[in-house]
């Protein structure tokens, strides 16, 4: 079991479309400051953060958005979210509290159609955001 798991490549990107940037991050083509690597996701520093604590968690296999994920594979986003809490705790704001983002749509404001949770913390954040 052990050389199965030597064997597999520690970043890889299922079903990767190569035009997209997170599946780049994902196969190391385009740098990133990664924070935590789960088996299914990768969790790396926005690069234009809008918190003292800002990172995208995202899923290694391209999915567009959340609402595609919910409707092909639920158990990613409770992966997303578990592994966002050990971002969180690792980052030292679970205690003070955080927020988790899924801009889904353009009209929500996504830019990049790869599913992405934005976990921001280390500020008071306002409600109802912008
Ligand atoms: P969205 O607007 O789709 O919800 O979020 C996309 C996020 O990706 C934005 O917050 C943006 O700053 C971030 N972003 C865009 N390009 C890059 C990049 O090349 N590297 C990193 N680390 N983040 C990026």
């Amino acid at each position: 079991a052990a050389a199965q798991k030597a064997a597999t490549p520690v970043r890889r990107c299922v079903m990767a479309q190569d035009d997209c940037l997170f599946c780049k991050i994902v196969k190391g083509e385009v740098p990133a400051e990664i924070v935590r690597e789960g088996e299914r996701t990768l969790a790396f520093r926005d690069i234009n953060p809008q918190a003292p604590t800002h990172v995208l968690v995202i899923p290694r296999e391209h999915v567009r958005d959340a609402a595609s994920a919910a409707a092909a594979d639920a158990g990613l986003v409770d992966e997303i979210v578990r592994e966002a809490r050990a971002v969180a705790e690792s980052e030292g704001v679970a205690e003070t509290g955080y927020r988790l983002v899924f801009n889904t749509g353009s009209g929500a404001g996504q830019t990049v159609f790869h599913l992405h949770a934005h976990l921001l913390g280390g500020r008071g954040l306002n409600w109802p955001p912008g």
